[in-house]
């Protein structure tokens, strides 16, 4: 057992080597797959997997990081902790759960602060069907302009421009067209790609081999950036099947925790979103009976965390913006995903480990 604070780490290439040393110390199964791109220290970048118990446990558990980039720190820390906390592993183990930790599904988002993957995508917008139609997200069209405009900080003109359009339409209606995913503006945000990135091609690699002797898994995400500051919130992560978010709820609704929240009813404060990186459980693991949250942990209000990531993705198209705004925008950006204090750190731990706990045993019911 380490201290909370002692799990989480200032950046990137010190999370990853307090995750290999973590997993190394337990005796789990490593793998390492290589981005093949430097990290913004010069580290290694990849998305590094630990396998703490056998290769053909019946009952899978996933806890990963690092979706989003930038909200890695948090997901790290929780993954490291649970790696050093020996009840937890030995509750795992006598319930014959194998646990998977996915250790920055975006490294090289983790590593530069950003939201999005090398390729300018969102992760958790990319699972889609690229054979088909693109689904046509109108609305953010409309929007891109005014969210990224030529100048940063934006102009008087424009903040007000935007704030006529949420007067107009509502703020739900906002977050809804700028966070749903759109597959018209490559440079824009929350673009869910024209292809799969590395990391999706990566993760469904990781979960057709770690995933194929499993009868059932169950996935815990961990994701930072909505809802209340320090609250984790247990959104289902599945398709919408009342039959499995019904199982969902019977897992980790009680014991204190706030009641599974679904994007199908209303009653998440994620808004409904398009190519969920969930879709690829389905391809990669057929036979297994799937049952999944993210675990959303609150930051910062959503106006600011929206206004982080615009001016993170107009620094993207502005490389030549000047050293000291450059440095301001990446730390607020990373101020809006991880609130560096003792007391948010420990909810954070202490939720995460409360739905571990709930998913083993939900997983040794069946
Ligand atoms: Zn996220």
């Amino acid at each position: 057992m380490i201290g909370v604070n002692q799990a989480f780490s200032a950046s990137y290439a010190r999370a990853r080597i307090q995750f290999l040393e973590a997993a190394a110390a337990a005796g789990a199964a490593i793998q390492s797959h290589a981005v093949g791109l430097p990290g913004r220290d010069g580290e290694t970048l990849a998305m590094d997997v630990a396998r703490d118990g056998p290769a053909d446990a019946e009952r899978l558990l996933i806890v990963s990081s690092a979706c989003h980039g930038a909200e890695g720190y948090c997901g790290s820390g929780v993954q490291v902790f649970a790696l050093h906390d020996a009840d937890w592993r030995a509750q795992a183990r006598d319930a014959g759960v194998a646990v998977l930790y996915i250790h920055a599904l975006n490294p090289h988002g983790f590593s530069w602060g950003r939201r999005v993957t090398q390729e300018n995508v969102d992760l958790n917008r990319n699972f889609r069907d690229f054979s088909q139609p693109l689904a046509v997200n109108a609305t953010y069209g409309e929007l891109h302009p005014l969210l990224l405009p030529a100048q940063w900080p934006p102009s008087a003109e424009n903040e007000a421009a935007i704030a006529a359009w949420i007067e107009r339409h509502g703020m739900r209606a906002y977050q809804t067209a700028v966070s749903q995913g759109q597959c018209s503006h490559p440079d824009g945000m929350f673009f869910g790609g024209h292809g799969p990135t590395w990391s999706n091609h990566t993760l469904r690699a990781v979960l057709r081999e770690h995933g194929r002797a499993a009868r059932q898994v169950a996935w815990i995400d961990l994701h930072t950036g909505l809802g209340e500051c320090g609250l984790g919130e247990r959104i289902w992560a599945g398709s919408d099947d009342a039959e499995a978010i019904a199982r969902a709820r019977r897992w980790w609704d009680g014991g204190g925790a706030t009641p599974v929240t679904s994007i199908y009813d209303g009653s998440s404060t994620s808004a409904l979103l398009t190519g969920l990186m969930w879709g690829a459980i389905h391809d990669e693991c057929p036979q297994a009976s799937y049952t999944g949250i993210a675990m959303e942990y609150g930051t910062v209000s959503l106006e600011q965390v929206i206004n982080c990531l615009r001016a993170d993705h107009w620094l993207h198209r502005h490389p030549e913006a000047d050293a000291a705004l450059a440095q301001t925008i990446k730390a607020e950006l990373k101020a809006a995903f991880y609130v560096d204090t003792d007391a948010w750190r420990g909810q954070i731990v202490a939720q995460a480990r409360q739905s571990m706990f709930q998913a083993v045993q939900g997983l040794s019911q069946r």
